[in-house]
Order: structure tokens, then sequence, then C-alpha cells
């Protein structure tokens, strides 16, 4: 499939199951482009193993199609696929501490996965 196939078929999903279409190769923005092709070039992937498809942020009133720090999940479709992501993302909060075992978890995760702990806190940077 190509990218501009790509470009056509595939649909982000917003947390309200809005399906958005991504942006044609001409509304790219540069900067995208660049940076593409600087993960192309020293990464060694391909133009078959990685594509750049770039969808809008803001949807047709204005609001933002996604927030990794909103609720819900953001999905991506094509062609029967479907991938999802739950959100928050934890990458972009601060680990959390575990109350009964002090172990470091994803910032997004509300229990310790071993003992079902409330994961309310963030976790205490070590200080140096
Ligand atoms: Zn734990």
């Amino acid at each position: 499939m190509s990218e501009d196939e790509l470009r056509v078929r595939l649909r982000l999903v917003d947390t309200s199951r809005n399906a958005h279409r991504a942006l044609p190769d001409r509304l790219v923005p540069a900067d995208a482009k660049i940076l593409a092709a600087s993960v192309r070039a020293n990464s060694g992937v391909t133009d078959q193993m990685f594509r750049l498809v770039v969808f809008p942020g803001l949807d047709e009133s204005g609001k933002a199609v996604a927030s990794p720090l909103g609720e819900g999940s953001v999905r991506m479709r094509l062609e029967g696929m479907e991938v999802v992501w739950l959100l928050p993302l934890g990458s972009f909060l601060p680990p959390k501490a575990c109350p009964i075992d002090g172990e470091s978890m994803n910032g997004a995760w509300r229990f310790c996965p071993r003992n079902g702990a409330s994961l309310a806190t963030p976790a205490r940077k070590p200080s140096p």
C-alpha cells in the first residue's frame, strides 16, 4: 500500500468515536516531513517500513482531536483492523510508587498489578 493510499484509508478515531481522515501530503507540515526523513536516515528503515501519516489536531468545531493526558481511548483503524491506545498515555505522566512494595509504576496505572494497591501518589524522585 502506498503512502497516499494509506492516507486515504487510515482513520484516527477520537474519544467521542468520531473518525478523522489523514492530511493529504500537500498539507503535511514541512517539519513533520523533516522529522520523518531524520527517523528513516538514523534508524535504517526504508520508506516501506516507515510511513508518515499526519492527522489534523483540531476537529471541525476547533476541539482537540486527542490529548495524551485525556481519558478514554484513541484508535487507528485500517480496513477492519484497529489499534487502541488507552488514555492517558503513561509516558506523559510521572511514575507512581506502589505503597506496599515501593515499586515504580506507569503513571497511568491506577492499581499495582502485583498486589492491587491503589496507586494514587506520584513516585518521589531519588535525591542526588
Ligand atoms: Zn505493588
